[in-house]
């Protein structure tokens, strides 16, 4: 068992501000960074909207930033994965991952969401080879090619402008006749002459060519029945995310989409837990917004750290507290 004051359970943005300003303040926060650093921002081929970075620079390396920098200040960096945590017994809570069990005065949710899958044949096969889930990352390995998007939300309208810098040709297959996405890029993607629209259509199957890539997609229009075959060089998949909320069963609070709630100080239903990043903002999804609100969610900690410090000294010192700090 190891004591600390600040976990922190993800290692992205959100997750690595967080690390920053509680080290600061030291608190020597551990990170639980997962299998790979930086969650989803580190598969994003360019970064041109990061402020105070005027030269695009890759995800990957936005993040090894984020983690020097934090650990210049006393964060440490843990490669590991959390299997459980026990927030019933109110602070400290129990953090458990596979190697190590933490407890922790406060703990800072920023695990992210990962890209929804479509569960067709094929998809996972050819992740890689032509099946993407990121236009920035990959976008570029397809110059000069065709393509296909899936989905008719904003992101599939906003991915599917930007691979029309790198495709000849780029197909929206949505399972409608209307798109979710907001009027102006759906106009906007309307409008360019190098994106097409199959309306009504599903992908029932992810077909290779010979060379072991992406060949097609099977379709079928759900209005119709009719099933048919259309040939492509990549398969973009843009149909939402799934927050990683599981690990934590029902012992925070989420939306009905699995999406932790917090108040305006990144507190979540428990005192103490707080969460930031696209674990609890499905709206906005950018490295700038998950970097003001791990600020925003640490400050609160260091704060609620403050505000109960008498009663976890007492804990710590065995002593029985009759009253507690607030
Ligand atoms: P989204 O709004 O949930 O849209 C998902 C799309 O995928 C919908 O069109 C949905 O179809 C389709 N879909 C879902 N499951 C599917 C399946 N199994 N097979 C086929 N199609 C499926 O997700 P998002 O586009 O990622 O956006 C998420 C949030 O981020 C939204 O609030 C969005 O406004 C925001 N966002 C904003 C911007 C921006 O403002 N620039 C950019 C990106 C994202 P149906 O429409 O039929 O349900």
């Amino acid at each position: 068992m190891r004591r600390t004051r600040v976990v922190i359970i993800g290692s992205g943005p959100a997750g690595l501000t967080a690390a920053l300003y509680t080290a600061r303040a030291q608190l020597n926060p551990v990170v639980i960074a997962g299998g790979t650093l930086g969650g989803q921002v580190a598969l994003t081929h360019e970064i041109e909207n990061y402020p105070g970075f005027p030269d695009p620079l890759t995800g990957g390396e936005l993040v090894e930033r984020f983690k020097a920098h934090a650990e210049r200040f006393g964060a440490e960096v843990v490669f590991d994965s959390v299997t459980e945590v026990d927030f019933s017994t109110g602070s400290p809570f129990t953090v458990k991952t596979h190697n190590e069990t933490y407890l922790a005065d406060v703990v800072l949710v920023t695990i992210g969401a990962d890209p929804r899958k479509l569960k067709v044949p094929g998809e996972g096969e050819y992740v890689g080879r032509g099946v993407s889930y990121c236009g920035t990352c990959d976008g570029f390995f397809f110059r000069g090619k065709e393509v296909v998007v899936v989905g008719g939300g904003d992101s599939a309208m906003e991915e599917s402008l930007f691979l029309t810098r790198f495709a000849t040709k780029v197909t929206i297959i949505h399972r409608r006749d209307s798109l979710r996405a907001g009027i102006r890029l759906q106009e906007r993607a309307r409008n360019n002459e190098k994106i097409n629209f199959i309306w009504d259509t599903v992908v029932e199957e992810i077909t290779g060519d010979d060379s072991g890539k992406v060949g097609g997609v099977r379709l079928k229009n759900i209005k119709t029945g009719e099933e048919s075959h259309f040939p492509t060089d990549g398969v973009f998949i843009f149909i939402g995310h799934i927050p990683n909320s599981d690990v934590f069963g029902d012992q925070i609070a989420v939306n009905e989409r699995g999406y932790i709630i917090t108040d305006t100080r990144y507190q979540t239903n428990v005192d103490g837990v707080f969460a930031a990043g696209e674990i609890q903002d499905e709206l906005w999804r950018q490295v700038g917004t998950s970097v003001g609100q791990g600020t925003a969610a640490a400050m609160s900690a260091i704060h609620w750290l403050e505000d109960h410090e008498e009663t976890l000294q007492a804990l710590d010192a065995g002593e029985a507290v009759g009253e507690s700090a607030d």
